[in-house]
């Protein structure tokens, strides 16, 4: 029977001790300050960004959100990010995604100050994770590795394949395995004999999106598997893209939720705060 990594109770010290940075930081007359921007009234963006402010407010962590109509302008979203780049106080700068569909994400993105840009999407900082220099790494893909090394997990020269190969998990996700010297395999909707790959894996990571995705037959015995998938179940239930016979197999596995999940927001956290720390240098 796998154990299970338990991403709240690594969140929850990831925030301690970004809250105990933040206090210090505050002390020093530097508040952290994160802006939250959401555009319109999608149910689950809505639900995320209270989630951050929550995370904020209880991390020590100033947070602004602002709230545009879903009718918003291209321009109207960018000379806000623009007013954001230039806050002193605003240390990191979030547009929720996704963005109605007539306002361009990719030019939003690119607007905001490589050195506000807490989630790492700017095409800047995706260049710096791929060199292996750089100051923010994605949430998500950052939470997984804090899971591994918090759990003294080592991929060095292991077999790692990574199911998945969106700009905002599985790509990042490879780079960040592949700097700490894994060999690393990138599976997508294309690849043929899947199941053969995932088998090899000594650490199996699915970002595919699709409930139950991963079977216990993909499974090496003993492999770590780790869940980003948050879907929705037949039942309506929240649930990961490894289906729970995994447990049987997997050494290692994070659970749904309560594994990757929690994460994301601590890296979201950490993150502000390196921002700070570096502008206010
Ligand atoms: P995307 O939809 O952008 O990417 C999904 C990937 O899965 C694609 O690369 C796709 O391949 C691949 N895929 C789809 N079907 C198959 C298949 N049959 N075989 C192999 N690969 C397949 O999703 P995201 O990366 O944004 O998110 C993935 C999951 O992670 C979602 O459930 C999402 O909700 C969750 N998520 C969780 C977060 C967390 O905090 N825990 C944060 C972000 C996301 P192709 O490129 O060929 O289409």
């Amino acid at each position: 029977m796998a154990v299970k990594i338990d991403g709240k109770a690594i969140a929850a010290a990831v925030r301690a001790e970004v809250r105990a940075e933040a206090e210090a930081m505050t002390k020093q007359g530097n508040t952290p300050g994160l802006a939250v921007i959401l555009v319109g009234d999608d149910p689950a963006s809505r639900v995320y960004v209270n989630n951050k402010k929550k995370a904020c407010a209880e991390a020590g962590i100033y947070s602004e959100e602002f709230t545009l109509p879903a009718e918003t302008t291209q321009e109207e979203l960018l000379a806000l990010v623009e007013e954001l780049n230039n806050r002193k106080d605003i240390h990191g700068i979030l547009c929720q995604l996704p963005l109605p569909k007539h306002l361009d994400d990719k030019a939003v993105i690119a607007a905001i100050s490589p050195e506000k840009d807490v989630d790492a999407f700017h095409a800047a900082n995706v260049g710096h994770i791929l060199i292996g220099d750089y100051t923010f790494l994605p949430c998500t893909p950052a939470g997984v590795m804090e899971l591994l090394h918090r759990t003294d997990i080592s991929v060095e020269g292991k077999q790692c394949v990574v199911i998945g190969r969106s700009n905002i998990v599985g790509k990042p996700m490879a780079m960040l395995l592949l700097h700490e010297n894994a060999t690393v395999t990138i599976c997508h909707s294309r690849t043929q004999n899947l199941k053969e790959v995932c088998r090899g894996a000594d650490v199996l990571v699915a970002a595919v999106g699709r409930a139950g995705f991963v079977t216990p037959d993909m499974v090496k015995p003993g492999a770590v598997v780790i869940d980003v998938g948050i879907n929705r179940n037949a039942e309506g239930k929240l649930c990961g893209d490894v289906d729970p016979a995994v447990e049987e197999v997997a050494g290692y596995i994070t659970p749904v939720p309560g594994g990757v999940g929690p994460m994301t927001i601590a890296m979201l956290l950490k993150n502000t705060i390196t921002a700070a720390k570096a502008l206010t240098k």
